[in-house]
């Protein structure tokens, strides 16, 4: 097996596809190598020897090493330099990188091959003795850290130490005896911790870097990353041995991080941030503040069109954004990496619609391009545009650079710890951090936005929010934070731990307090993807709404009509009068503790016009399109007061003694209400309940109808068990329903389905589907009932099943994506048996799976008809439907779908 793929000289033997095998940043380099650029010459280790290295105790394979050396030697003959050498001798860089971008996450050791011989060696080659002991002081305190594990506190209290006893400030006025004596330090503290000495052999410094990057791909920093982006299946990292360039030359040196297109807005502009005279850690690690590309432009202006060359090619060659780190040495552009870019979710939509528009990429393409993810944050909150200027110039506490847009409300915490503490118990915070580092990232997660006093567009912090869609604000100079303290200060304003602030990651101001966030209006981009998503897609996509707002809202989002409206949560709101609830809430409770069948119809009656008014406003919301509106579904104990002071208080309301109350709800009581007397069992029991629902919706539809709105409406009955409990509810629907259409005289059509959420209708659909005119697959409780889980309980334990580091049951949450091997088979059963006695069976699916991108494209394949979401899911839905499409058009061979 080859471990170690050469680079040099314009060749290289590995390319831009083997992201698998050499990492991102190694399949980038060999690739950008191939085709031309400016590459520093290198090799890559494979992430198979990672991986061997891992399961082996720690042993790396028998050839690793032969094969480590002669690409060395081939490094150093296409250099012309020597590792170690006594005079101007090679340096590498060592650098992890994994098939999926881990920003930050894993080690890096760079000038490596530096000793007590190669630094005047290097001193002598640049003319510059300060440069090269401070190159070697920055090795031996990366590589005592990194490769070593000693406490980088020791280290970096030496350098503080070093500059009070010099009378300067800052790094660049250390001199060259300053550095030399820094590493003396450094090497005696070493040898104090260690009882070794530093090591001056190359080749043993190049192992133990080795091993160190395969190390962190353990780290907890990369563990938890890959946890909470969901990585899984990766062999490991590779490692990068690349000649080292460098940017901290002087002052026709630098370092720098572009981007082809603006990550933030997508916009097709040269976007990114440069240090002059740094190092490229500088500039990721967010400790100096970096300047915008353009001022390249002006320094270095034969680099920076060299520089936009490269990005030209590199767009053209990858099709797709791209995201480089450069540095120029002495004025030569060496390109050190390039990858795929991560993104906002504004800049997912532009950049997929523009690169089709420019011909780049294909319709199809930029379909597959778009995340689920992004949709979602597409959606993001801003702060709303109606409040009044002056309110929030008061209230403006500072700024900084503005990372990723979106606004966020949360209180302020001032480390990663306390914000994951926090967030655990059901806190908003904001994490604000001086600078982020990739220990953070578990509270970066969790928090609502994230601000930094320190870093660029381009720092830690910004790359791992952007990648979520995260509120960001970076480089806000001006505050400052006492993190020990736990409290920030800005233009004599403190904000101390747990106090409320706003981030507004569109301009990157910071607000005290809260500050009323909306929902922003998406990009036209946005409206044209979803348009050509449409065309594509075959399955239909409603929405679940129960209010003729959310009808409304679902609408523009792009529903086809509402595959479930919840009626009971009518008997607790007043949607359109808030103030009114109560009415209704009463006229449900008088129903409920009645106990005698005259006395719930009248309680009933009441409720009849509160039902009638929500149908009319969701029918006229949803003119024209198809609306299921499903009968009460859960157990009655849900709508009644639980403790005695509220139970005398509706006593006296309703006429009863408190003891009555009390009993009735006594006797409502179920050791297992999720498996007991809800759903069409209610109807079953109570015909009475039926009688009014159906009557409130069919009075509704006629009222809409005679005022020349169209509707359609589908009555559906939850929890069914088989055909005959459903013959029962369908005659019943039938008589009061086809009764009061009669006696109106108006055409009103409408159609009698059930909901298919227990496995016992799902074997039994064909029987069901004789009498049903469709079906809805409630996969909430049908992943309840056939897995035994309970869906309000098993969140306590779940996080073990599905946790990959733990039990790994469970690739997913199954009450998040369909658990395709257990429900999904039901539910395919029960497709296919639907339509052997119903050919024609109209099947949708209305549990929370239908919002979820993976579930949807489960649907797709399983032939349903559509799916119904949530208003804001509904474009995810449409979006994942399209795809559904294109992966079988892919993978050929798959089912048809039936609509
Ligand atoms: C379901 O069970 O999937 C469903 C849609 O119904 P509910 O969530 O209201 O029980
Ligand atoms: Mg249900």
């Amino acid at each position: 097996m080859k471990y170690v793929y050469f680079f040099g000289n314009g060749k290289a033997d590995g390319n831009g596809e083997m992201k698998d095998l050499l990492g991102g940043k190694g399949a980038g380099l060999a690739e950008m190598m191939r085709i031309g650029l400016p590459v520093p010459a290198g090799f890559t280790i494979t992430t198979e020897a990672c991986n061997y290295y891992l399961a082996h105790e720690r042993k790396y394979p028998s050839e690793l090493r032969a094969e480590v050396s002669k690409s060395l030697a081939r490094l150093e003959k296409s250099t012309g330099k020597q590792l170690g050498g006594a005079s101007d001798p090679l340096l590498v860089s060592v650098r992890s990188g994994s098939a999926r971008s881990m920003p930050g996450m894993m080690e890096t050791i760079l000038n490596l091959g530096l000793n007590e011989r190669s630094v005047e060696g290097l001193a002598q080659a640049t003319s510059n003795e300060r440069f090269a002991y401070d190159a070697y002081r920055r090795f031996v305190q990366m590589y005592a850290s990194v490769v070593i594990g000693l406490p980088k506190e020791d280290l970096e209290v030496r350098l503080r130490n070093l500059k009070t006893k010099l009378g300067v400030k800052d790094d660049t006025q250390v001199t060259a005896e300053g550095w030399r004596q820094l590493v003396s330090e450094y090497k005696l503290y070493f040898k104090t911790k260690t009882g070794k000495d530093f090591p001056e052999d190359p080749v043993e410094q190049l192992w133990g870097a080795i091993g160190a990057v395969f190390e962190s791909w353990m780290g907890e920093k990369a563990v938890t990353y890959r946890r909470v982006e969901r990585i899984t299946g990766l062999l490991g990292t590779a490692v990068n041995v690349v000649q080292m360039v460098f940017g901290n030359r002087g002052e026709d040196s630098g370092t720098g991080v572009c981007f082809t297109r603006d990550p933030s807005t997508g916009e097709k502009i040269f976007f990114g941030d440069f240090l002059l005279n740094a190092q490229g850690e500088d500039v990721v690690a967010g400790i100096r503040t970096p300047m915008p590309l353009q001022e390249l432009k002006v320094r270095m202006p034969k680099v920076y069109r060299q520089l936009e060359r490269v990005r030209e090619q590199l767009e053209k060659h990858y099709r797709d954004m791209q995201d480089m780190e450069f540095t120029v040495e002495s004025g030569k552009l060496y390109m050190l990496q390039t990858r795929t870019g991560k993104r906002s979710p504004v800049a997912a939509f532009q950049i997929a619609v523009d690169m089709t528009e420019e011909g780049l990429i294909k319709v199809e393409e930029a379909l597959e391009r778009v995340k689920s993810e992004d949709v979602e944050r597409l959606f993001y909150p801003v702060l709303d545009p109606k409040l009044p200027r002056q309110s929030l110039t008061s209230r403006k506490l500072g700024e900084g650079i503005n990372a990723v847009p979106g606004a966020a409300v949360g209180k302020a915490v001032f480390t990663a710890e306390t914000a994951e503490k926090w967030a655990a118990s059901g806190e908003k915070v904001i994490l604000v951090r001086r600078e982020t580092s990739p220990e953070d990232v578990g509270g970066m997660y969790v928090a609502q936005g994230i601000l930094t006093a320190t870093g660029g567009k381009t720092s830690h912090a910004a790359v791992v929010a952007r990648g979520w869609g995260k509120c960001c604000i970076v480089g806000a100079e001006k505050i400052d934070i006492d993190a020990e303290a736990k409290k920030m200060s800005v233009n004599g304003h403190v904000v101390r731990e747990g106090e409320w602030i706003t981030l507004d990651g569109g301009d990157g101001s910071v607000y005290s307090g809260q500050i009323a966030l909306v929902a922003p209006v998406p990009p036209k981009a946005f409206a044209t993807l979803m348009k050509w998503a449409d065309k594509v897609r075959k399955i239909g996509v409603r929405t679940n709404a129960d209010t003729p707002q959310d009808a409304r809202l679902a609408r523009e989002m792009g529903a086809e009509g509402i595959g479930l409206c919840r009626t009971e949560h009518m008997f607790f709101k007043d949607f359109e009068h808030p103030e009114k609830s109560g009415e209704r809430q009463l006229a449900i409770q008088e129903m409920i503790l009645a106990d005698t069948s005259e006395a719930r119809r009248k309680a009933l009656d009441k409720l009849l016009p509160f039902q009638r008014r929500d149908f009319i406003g969701i029918f006229e919301a949803m003119e024209g399109l198809p609306v299921t509106i499903r009968l009460i579904d859960p157990p009655l104990h849900e709508f009644v007061p639980h403790d005695p002071d509220k139970q005398a208080e509706l006593a006296k309301k309703i006429g009863l003694s408190a003891e009555a109350v009390a009993r009735r709800v006594e006797q409502l009581h179920e050791a297992n209400p999720m498996l007991g007397h809800r759903g069409c069992r209610l109807a079953i029991t109570y015909p009475e309940i039926l009688e009014m629902q159906v009557r409130a919706i069919i009075e509704a539809a006629i009222d809409c109808q005679k005022r020349r709105i169209k509707v359609l409406p589908e009555i559906m009955h939850p929890l069914v068990l088989d055909k005959k409990e459903f013959k029962i509810l369908e005659t019943a629907t039938r008589r009061v329903a086809d009764q009061i259409i009669a006696q109106s005289k108006v055409k009103l059509e409408y159609l009698v389905g059930t909901m298919i959420e227990l496995p016992r209708a799902a074997l039994l659909a064909d029987q069901i589907a004789e009498v049903a005119e469709f079906f809805s697959f409630g996969t909430n409780d049908l992943t309840q009932t056939t897995m035994g889980l309970s869906r309000d309980d098993a969140g306590r334990f779940l996080p073990a099943y599905v946790d990959q580091a733990n039990a790994a049951i469970f690739d997913h949450d199954p009450f998040q994506t369909i658990d395709i091997a257990g429900v999904g088979l039901l539910i395919e059963w029960a497709v296919a048996r639907g339509r052997s006695s119903r050919p024609k069976l109209k099947i949708g699916i209305c549990g929370e799976h239908g919002g979820d991108a993976e579930s949807v494209k489960f649907c797709h394949r399983a032939g349903m008809n559509y799916v119904s979401a949530s208003p804001y899911r509904v474009p995810i839905a449409r979006l994942a439907a399209a795809q559904a499409v294109l992966e079988e058009k892919k993978n050929k061979g798959g089912h048809k779908n039936a609509s």
